[in-house]
């Protein structure tokens, strides 16, 4: 499987750009900005993006949706439980001094258990609220990877301190649905590094005691 990550925007959001050889079909994984190198890697692979999926609605990783899927057609997935982050994107603009971007529609609900597929590939959504009400990670078995958005980092988790934070529910959601997945899983963060999840489970401050 094509796997592209593009720190997108003035906060560096890790944008995933995944292909299937086969088919062609692509996935976008949190469109912040930048769209135009997004569409450029799209293109240069031949990718058909058939769907944007939204780890949270935080502006650096939905700020660009809108701009992708107007270019794309493709639907948009998003956690329902962000759908109040979402409607603030003007006061997420003013942490910023940015402006608010275009909203978007969501067609795509994103909740446990459920699967999107690109080609012959499964991504398995686990809900993992704390850094957001509706934070969402991706799992994809066959490629051995975790799309984690911003709940965990390479030494680091995501920040509970915002409108909607949970610092007890986000470290409940690492032990719950990210720790058990195999230690040799690599995580692609919504910012930053990558990390594996054994490497977490031995080194990560923020986990120590779970
Ligand atoms: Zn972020």
């Amino acid at each position: 499987m094509i796997h592209e990550v593009l720190p997108v925007g003035m906060l560096q959001c890790n944008c995933s750009i995944f292909g299937d050889e086969q088919s062609r079909e692509a996935m976008v994984v949190d469109p912040g900005d930048d769209i135009a190198r997004i569409l450029e890697v799209v293109r240069r692979h031949g990718l058909t993006v058939k769907a944007i999926v939204i780890t949270h609605a935080h502006i650096d990783h939905i700020g660009g949706a809108q701009k992708l899927k107007k270019a794309t057609g493709a639907p948009v997935y998003m956690n329902h439980n962000d759908a109040e982050l979402q409607k603030m994107m003007d006061v997420q603009a003013a942490w910023l001094g940015v402006r608010p971007p275009d909203a978007v529609a969501i067609e795509g609900e994103a909740n446990d258990g459920d699967l999107l597929v690109v080609g012959a590939t499964e991504f398995h959504v686990l809900h993992t609220p704390g850094h957001t009400p509706g934070s969402i990670s991706l799992w994809i078995p066959s490629q051995g990877k975790l799309v984690a958005g911003d709940t965990l980092f390479r030494d680091s988790i995501g920040r509970t301190d915002l409108p909607g934070g949970d610092g007890r529910q986000i470290l409940r959601s690492i032990h719950e649905k990210l720790m058990p997945l195999p230690e040799e899983t690599v995580v692609i963060p919504g910012h930053g590094e990558n990390t594996t999840i054994g490497r977490e489970k031995q080194f990560n401050y923020f986990l120590q005691g779970l």
